[in-house]
């Protein structure tokens, strides 16, 4: 560390407004190269440009740690070769980094002569935990020395500090000894005196995470991973304005993201949440880091060393305002389960005292409980227990004096974390139904409402995790307050999905002109139906596409989607003749019929008119069989929630009325075999409006573990349900991210075969609106109604199944929302609501308020209830005009 440049001064001296101190941690990967050092120099030139004063926290470099906890556990001191070998293996390494950053590390010489001196001792008074701390500190002292040299080398100055004079540990006599050495308690507050008393001496540090002083000055350790605690320790000692944990990842996720592609950033998080999330694994920060900052209301920010672009996850006081919502799912795998029955327990004084004493007896922590008149169930969480068979058998024991004893430890807990769990419990019904056919153990809600627990065999876990992430983390790829872009996003190049304003926002002239002197119309713009199209055909995994006409079966459209390249998907017999009238250029085997429980003449027309044609019953085998004799069809399949983790598992819920079900398959290949009917594709359809790029590679999964044992399959059609964003700040489907999954999948089945896709809402709507003029108001109360010429005759999604359309007066467009209105129909019906609640101009008869999405399942579904005519359908198409 001798020729380094000459460290220029940051702007960095005291001013006259209040000394605004901030801590920046740095981990193990971070500091372990030269780009990460290049990094850090420059967060620490932010830092000083913006908070003026600032302490660098670094960690060992990666590895390190490790690899001294493993010389102290094998009393390498004893023998003078092997901590010669140590010594020279860790100066190699620091080496190595000074020179990719453009220094020299021989001033490390010292450090490393007291190491060796530290593990001598060490190895000498082995059971003295003293001596183990000390060699493992050296770690950080190696790496924030060698830090402070690179940094003033890139000309930043900072000075060195010694952590050791701002930490001291907690003077804990209850505690047991090695605790004391290893993962000590340190207890801070703020300290103004200390803080401007630093400030005096520097604005710029850098200082070693990890350690603390002990009694006699001694070197004690926070715990392994415990520089997120000494920077946290220092951030409240010094009062900082926030603590930073820049690592090598951005945050917080709403799943474990090695695991789940789809998962989400979590942008902001209370100290509550964070806390469980990081007990509960999350690897991004220590649990213990947030003790301090919530107690004294320290922001905590999480960044990616790498990629300062990224905003992280922000832990601050004010992210509980965000309300209940279940922001991650996780999973927690082995888990013991104890449970515990007799009737004898029921209203028997002490009996709970009793059985937990046996657990308290052999050192046993228990997580979670449930109790009832005859069971206890327990889990032991295994951080904190050694839950080997020998022990665990003596646990059996023991608590069979009191009662029957079932010791399960192949278990895992899935759990929901979230501010206010309890106030969402209705919101995730559905989600719930992913427990079908699975046995929960013990369910368990924490009494603090932050999480909802559910323990389960372990190798059920994976599954359930994926999900209910699936069902209850809202999808899209970023956009929100609360939840960030995509892991999947994150780590590719392409530039940022965005979400871009609405068309019709641009077009209101052209529509209120559309609309003419009618009082209500759909308007179908043409061009976006073609956009749709084409951005449908850049998903290179897909072969091809066919529009499930369904959602909108206008001639226009029709033939719009056909132009683009895309072929058709009917339900029906009608449909077809429907769409081959519309589209004289179509031919039979361009569409693709998928009925369900049609009768037999519609099957027979659509084989005699060369429809291809896919089949969801092996009855239909059975009983028509001769019908299809010799024919290839495709098969649908019911995957039903996925959760069979073995293909031929049946896992379906037995009121879907769709597909044949897992467990139907075989017989279902055999009928067909005997009629001489050949598989040639597998179909499979999840769901509707999905926003997670992840579902149809799961769909995909299932099919291609089938299509392995069926040589006659071409074809995979992973069905639709492609969604679109229904409010503004939903983020649009991730179709790279889509592409990206269905090609890992597709490369594991070594063989070619085709992918389709079935959209038709993608396709179609968010190009369609619907106008309706104001009718009529009235006030009730503090309810405002604004009626208009047509309701739930023309969209009954809304009344069907509560959908949401964002809804805007076209007239007033850009004029700010003065009053919440309910938006009605004027059907007889009190269902009969377009929208509640909308924050709306003051509307006047006359008006045209447009409800968006309503290119889809809106003219389809229409009606003449109540003899009142659905409003008509208008196109328009801006490319031709
Ligand atoms: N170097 C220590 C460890 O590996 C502390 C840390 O990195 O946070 O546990
Ligand atoms: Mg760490």
């Amino acid at each position: 560390m001798t020729d380094v440049k000459p460290a220029q001064p940051l702007d960095a001296t005291p001013g006259n407004g209040p000394i605004q101190w901030r801590v920046l941690k740095f981990g193990g990967s971070s500091v372990a190269t030269a780009t990460g050092w290049d990094r850090i120099a420059d967060a620490a030139r932010a830092a000083a440009g913006e908070a003026r004063r600032f302490v660098i926290v670094v960690s060992a470099l990666k590895g390190v740690t490790d690899r001294l906890e493993q010389a102290v556990r094998a009393l390498e001191g004893r023998s003078p070769e092997a901590t010669a070998a140590l010594i020279d293996e860790l100066r190699d390494r620091h080496a190595r980094l000074a020179r990719a950053t453009g220094i020299q590390s021989g001033a490390l010489d010292p450090l490393l002569d007291d190491l060796a001196a530290a593990l001598r001792e060490q190895a000498a008074a082995p059971e003295d935990a003293r001596h183990g701390a000390r060699v493992l500190g050296f770690g950080e002292l190696l790496s924030s020395r060698l830090g402070h040299a690179i940094l003033a080398a890139q000309g930043v100055a900072v000075d060195w500090l010694d952590s050791r004079e701002v930490l001291r540990a907690d003077d804990d006599s209850r505690r047991n000894e090695r605790a004391r050495w290893l993962s000590a308690d340190c207890t801070v507050a703020p300290d103004p005196a200390f803080a401007a008393a630093l400030g005096d001496r520097g604005a710029a540090w850098i200082a070693p995470g990890f350690i603390a002083r002990g009694e006699n000055g001694d070197t004690v350790l926070l715990g392994r991973g415990g520089s997120d605690v000494s920077a946290a320790l220092i951030g409240t000692r010094l009062g900082a304005e926030r603590v930073e944990i820049h690592s090598d990842v951005p945050g917080l996720f709403t799943a474990d993201p090695r695991r789940i592609p789809a998962a989400r950033l979590l942008r902001n998080v209370s100290y509550r949440e964070a806390m469980e999330l990081a007990a509960m694994g999350a690897k991004a920060l220590h649990p213990r880091a947030l003790i301090p900052l919530k107690r004294h209301r320290i922001p905590l920010w999480l960044c990616q060393t790498e990629r300062p672009d990224i905003d992280g996850t922000r832990i601050t006081p004010e992210a509980h305002e965000h309300g209940a919502q279940v922001k991650a799912i996780v999973q927690r795998r082995g888990i013991t389960l104890v449970t515990m029955e007799g009737l004898d327990m029921w209203q028997q004084v002490g009996f709970l005292a009793d059985v937990f004493g046996v657990f308290r007896d052999h050192g046993l922590s228990v997580d979670l409980v449930s109790t009832s008149e005859s069971n206890v169930t327990v889990t032991l969480d295994p951080g904190a227990n050694p839950t080997d068979r020998a022990t665990l058998d003596r646990l059996a024991a023991d608590l069979g004096r009191f009662c029957q004893v079932d010791v399960r430890s192949d278990c895992a807990s899935v759990s929901l974390v979230g501010l206010g769990i309890r106030t969402i419990l209705h919101r995730i019904g559905p989600a719930l139904e992913v427990f079908e056919q699975r046995r929960i153990f013990l369910v368990s809600q924490a009494a603090n409402d932050l999480n909802l627990t559910f323990v389960v065999e372990a190798r059920h876990a994976e599954k359930l995790v994926q999900q209910l992430h699936q069902q209850i983390i809202p999808g899209g790829v970023g956009g929100d307050s609360v939840f960030g872009p995509s892991w999947d996003r994150l780590n590719r190049d392409e530039a940022a999905i965005r979400a871009v304003p609405p068309w019709w926002s641009q077009r209101a002239d052209d529509l209120l002109e559309t609309l003419g002197d009618d009082d209500a119309a759909y308007v179908y713009a043409l061009d976006q139906v073609r956009a749709a199209a084409a951005r449908l055909k850049t998903l290179r995994t897909v072969d091809r596409v066919l529009y499930s006409m369904k959602a909108n079966p206008h001639p226009d459209l029709l033939r719009a989607i056909v132009g683009e390249g895309l072929g058709v998907e009917c339900v029906s017999m009608a449909e077809a003749r429907h769409v081959l009238a519309a589209v004289p250029e179509l031919a039979a085997e361009d569409l693709l019929l998928t009925p369900n429980f049609a009768p037999r003449a519609e099957y027979r027309e659509a084989l005699d008119a060369g429809i291809p044609l896919t089949i969801d019953n092996p009855w239909l085998l059975e009983h028509w069989g001769a019908d299809l004799a010799g024919r290839s069809v495709f098969l649908r399949i019911d995957p039903g929630s996925g959760l069979g983790h073995h293909k031929m598992v049946r896992t379906a819920g037995s009121n879907a009325k769709f597909g044949v079900p897992l467990d139907e398959l075989e017989r279902t290949l055999r009928l067909a075999r005997a009629h001489d009917i050949t598989i040639r594709g597998l179909h499979a359809h999840t769901g509707s409006g999905i926003l997670h790029p992840d579902n149809w590679e799961r769909s995909l999964e299932v099919l291609t573990g089938i299509a392995t044992e069926l040589p006659s399959v071409e074809v995979i059609n992973l069905g639709g349900g492609l969604g679109v964003p229904d409010r503004s700040d939903e983020l649009p489907l991730d179709l790279m991210a889509l592409d990206a999954g269905l090609a890992r999948i597709k490369r594991a089945l070594n063989r070619d075969v085709q992918i389709w896709l079935e959209p038709g809402r993608y396709l179609v709507a968010a190009a369609g609106v619907l106008l309706a003029r104001v009718t009529q108001l009235k006030g009730k109360g503090e309810v405002r109604y604004v009626g208009v010429a047509t309701g739930m005759n023309s969209l009954i999604r809304p009344a069907l199944y509560g959908a949401w359309h964002e809804i805007v007066n076209l007239s007033r467009l850009g004029k700010a929302g003065e009053h919440a209105y309910n938006v009605v129909g004027p059907i007889c019906e009190t269902g009969d609501v377009l929208g509640l609640d909308r924050l709306l101009p003051e509307s006047r008869e006359g008006d045209v308020l447009l409800i968006a999405n309503a290119g889809a399942y809106g003219a389809a579904m229409a009606s003449r209830y109540n003899l009142r005519e659905p409003a008509v359908e208008k196109v328009i198409d801006a490319e031709r005009r």
